[in-house]
């Protein structure tokens, strides 16, 4: 396989990039390659690099690609809304739109606002539960990530984990102690520490965990956790930046049946644009500024072309509920296959997976917690990474990570998927 144009172009990044990328998974270090491929464009479910090598892709842009790379009807309102402008500065109808959509699919969301990323939106929820509470600490849990504010950043998973970093440099010691993070799964160190420290303003939890690779959760460990935040009364907090509008319409919440006080979302509801929101009770939302005194703002917050892309995706989903048994089912048959592969090449691994969400750990037992997922076999993942690769599929270039399943993923796609897996494995038994 030939990527030249990438390696070339890798050189030229170094010197102008730190370390070549503007996201740090995607220098593909933790799989052992000297260079990332370069991405020139996507299709359908497929990706094409700057040397015209074609990829399946898993990673669907981490998530926001539910529907594919270009989706017809996405890309048409994208192109019409194009020419209205692009960034304003001032409030649209278009974002009353999505916020209303958003709101008729979370029960849970009264007020919703938006943001350029996901990052600023689970930074600004943690700001209004300490403003709301008037406590300083936060609980976070290990290996979930909620992007890169300082906060936040205290033992995270994905790229964080990927790099094996525990707290990032350049972050106070007075955040770092503010921060506290506890082993997710653990219902009896949460019920201690918030029986015992009384200064905690929220519970920031990915309900379905899928940045130190994808963890079980079980809705007991969710519901518990609702009862003592409330009866705390400690903001709970739920990131559906990768679960909501993924798992289903309502996100993990409505799948658990569980209503948190905050939800940060990202991802799909910018139909691949850039895009964060956050919302939640109204009594809390209403002390966002200009209502209340919690500052929140944004130049690009609310983009019309994300919020178009989102409104659109969105739609999508919403009248064709069968898009999520679509994923789901594509994926349940694609992991029993690998399952059945791992069985017949005695491969020590396993696969968890949740809707279209999967995750490959090289770990003989069952990966359930953080610890599980960092002793599992680095260097197995790095030869499935760069035997997928060679074969045409693009799977995450770190182990923490999940594969995303999408709705134009065909039998081809998913057939071209098993025959690298089946050489993956056949590599690793040699
Ligand atoms: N929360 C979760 C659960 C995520 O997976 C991510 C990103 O992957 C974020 C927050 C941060 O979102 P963004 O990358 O848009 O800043």
């Amino acid at each position: 396989m030939n990527t030249n144009n990438s390696k070339i172009i890798y050189e030229k990044a170094k010197k102008a990039i730190p370390g070549g990328v503007n996201s740090p998974v995607r220098a593909f270090q933790s799989v052992d390659k000297e260079y990332p491929i370069f991405i020139k464009s996507g299709n359908e479910s497929r990706l094409y690099d700057e040397d015209g090598n074609e990829y399946v892709d898993m990673i669907g842009s981490w998530g926001p690609m539910i529907l594919g790379h270009n989706y017809p009807q996405v890309l048409e309102i994208v192109k019409k809304e194009l020419e209205n402008g692009t960034s304003f500065g001032l409030p649209t109808k278009k974002e009353v739109e999505l916020a209303e959509l958003v709101k008729s699919c979370f029960p849970s969301i009264e007020k919703l606002r938006l943001t350029t990323s996901g990052t600023e939106a689970a930074m600004a929820s943690v700001r209004l539960a300490r403003a709301f509470t008037g406590k300083n600490k936060i609980v976070k849990f290990e290996g979930c990530y909620h992007g890169h504010s300082d906060s936040l950043l205290v033992k995270a998973g994905s790229g964080f984990l990927t790099f094996a970093h525990q707290d990032s440099n350049g972050i106070t010691e007075g955040v770092v102690k503010d921060t506290i993070t506890l082993p997710f799964g653990d219902f009896e160190k949460l019920k201690e520490t918030l029986e015992s420290e009384k200064d905690i303003a929220c519970v920031i939890i990915e309900p379905i965990p899928a940045n130190m690779g994808l963890i079980e959760t079980k809705k007991e460990y969710l519901e518990k956790i609702r009862e003592i935040t409330k009866k705390e009364k400690v903001v709970l907090i739920f990131d559906e930046v990768i679960s909501g509008f993924r798992i289903s319409l309502g996100g993990a919440q409505e799948v658990f049946g569980i209503t948190p006080d905050l939800t940060v979302l990202g991802k799909i509801i910018g139909g691949g644009y850039p895009v964060g929101g956050f919302g939640g009770k109204k009594e809390i939302m209403d002390l966002i500024s200009p209502v209340g005194n919690v500052y929140h703002a944004g130049t690009l917050s609310g983009n019309p072309i994300s919020v178009a892309a989102g409104i659109e995706t969105i739609s999508i989903l919403k009248k064709n509920t069968e898009i999520y048994e679509n994923i789901n089912t594509k994926t349940e048959n694609l992991v029993n296959q690998i399952n059945e592969l791992i069985k017949k090449y005695s491969i020590p691994a396993s696969v968890n997976h949740f809707g279209s969400l999967f995750t490959i750990f090289f770990s003989k037992e069952k990966v359930d917690t953080l610890e599980k997922a960092i002793s599992s076999n680095a260097e197995f993942y790095s030869i499935y990474f760069d035997t997928m690769l060679k074969n045409g599929i693009i799977v995450p270039p770190s182990k923490y990570e999940a594969h995303f399943v999408s709705y134009v993923h065909n039998d081809k796609d998913m057939e071209k998927f098993l025959t690298g897996v089946e050489k993956t494995f056949e590599k690793i038994s040699e």
